[in-house]
């Protein structure tokens, strides 16, 4: 029954069109160099070549905050060079590259530190090369099956119009008994894939939130409305389902925020989606790194960044973050659990970090 929770926004979240799109030479011996290479002119947006996107450091714009913005809408076509993938611990076994950057503003967003002075989007064209290296890895680790995440540097669903990489690695790992592919988006431009013979080896996960979140942090994403519509469709697609509540933010009213958001969730799926369902939980966390970024590119972000109301975890790597202190993370994962288990009670949670 319908609790009137979900309401349609009142303009739709348009495909991602870049302002400018540059071309590495080498990209254009490929097939899908020239189809996106087409599809540019076909838009009539200025392309231009560059020897590597290392070079591109002429992008229009008054102030740092300008350029940033433009390099956001900026498009980079490439080959992917270093073909040895990240490991992704905790949601899969390795980082599979098909795309690096995003056209959104979420405030959080960790590619804000990762992708430094490079936040232009690059998608690459050597695919079957991306994938020969996939196969190698699942050889590796067979008879263990092994799974890649796609969206660890991006958010490829919506780059898919431009790239068409997803559908090609959905088909690849429908074909290996012992590969399996994830990706997580805020976008809803599953169309492209919805009719692909996907096998259940990949798991579609959408990025969720409380309402709170969603408008203060996530400029320039897919609304709730549309995320969770294509959700819907991609369960009755066939593909697994799963949602990442992430990053989980303490804020005034959380727990109505969280409570209501499984309550949306409860509404607007459908059945057939909850019978193999996973979450996972991700709180927020910030490095010093990261706070002066933020701070410089989103100005007025209501989002708390203070280090004395956190607590310090050591990293792997020598830089530490800064999570929220046990006792407010223990609520956190309790109530929000509690809450996933009551309305969905088949429902797996992966984990919560
Ligand atoms: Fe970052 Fe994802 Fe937001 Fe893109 S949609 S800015 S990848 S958090």
């Amino acid at each position: 029954m319908s609790t009137g929770l979900l309401t349609p926004p009142i303009r739709q979240t348009q495909v991602f069109v870049p302002e400018l799109v540059y071309f590495e030479p080498d990209a254009l011996n490929y097939p899908k160099g020239q189809r996106i290479l087409e599809w540019a002119k076909q838009q009539g947006l200025p392309i231009q070549m560059t020897t590597s996107h290392n070079r591109i450091t002429n992008l229009p714009g008054e102030s740092d905050l300008e350029k940033y913005k433009i390099a956001k809408r900026t498009l980079v076509v490439g080959i992917r060079k270093t073909l040895k993938f990240d490991t992704s611990k905790p949601s899969a076994e390795y980082a599979i590259p098909i795309a690096t950057g995003c056209m959104a503003h979420c405030h959080y967003c960790y590619l804000q530190t990762t992708l430094g002075a490079k936040p232009y989007i690059r998608v690459y064209v050597n695919t079957d090369d991306i994938l020969k290296a996939a196969k190698q890895y699942i050889e590796e680790r067979a008879p263990e099956i092994t799974r890649f995440e796609a969206a660890c540097t991006s958010d490829p669903v919506g780059l898919e119009h431009i790239s068409g990489s997803l559908k090609e690695l959905i088909e690849f790992m429908a074909r290996e008994p012992l590969g399996r592919l994830r990706f997580v988006t805020k976008f809803h431009h599953v169309e492209p894939l919805l009719g692909l013979k996907h096998n259940k080896h990949t798991r579609f996960r959408f990025s969720v939130n409380a309402d709170y979140v969603i408008k203060n942090f996530e400029p320039a994403t897919s609304s709730f409305y549309e995320r969770i519509t294509a959700a819907g469709k991609v369960a009755q697609a066939g593909y697994p389902l799963g949602f990442i509540i992430a990053p989980i933010i303490w804020h005034e009213g959380w727990e109505n925020g969280y409570q209501e958001l499984l309550e949306k969730l409860k509404e607007a799926l459908p059945e057939e989606a909850t019978s193999d369902l996973t979450f996972e939980l991700i709180q927020h966390r910030f490095t010093k790194t990261a706070k002066t970024v933020i701070q410089q590119r989103y100005p007025k972000t209501k989002l708390e960044l203070d280090e004395t109301k956190r607590k310090y975890k050591w990293g792997r790597w020598g830089q530490g973050k800064y999570v929220y202190p046990d006792d407010q993370a223990n609520a956190l994962r309790e109530f929000i659990t509690e809450q996933i288990f009551e309305k969905f009670p088949q429902s797996k949670i992966d984990y919560f970090t």
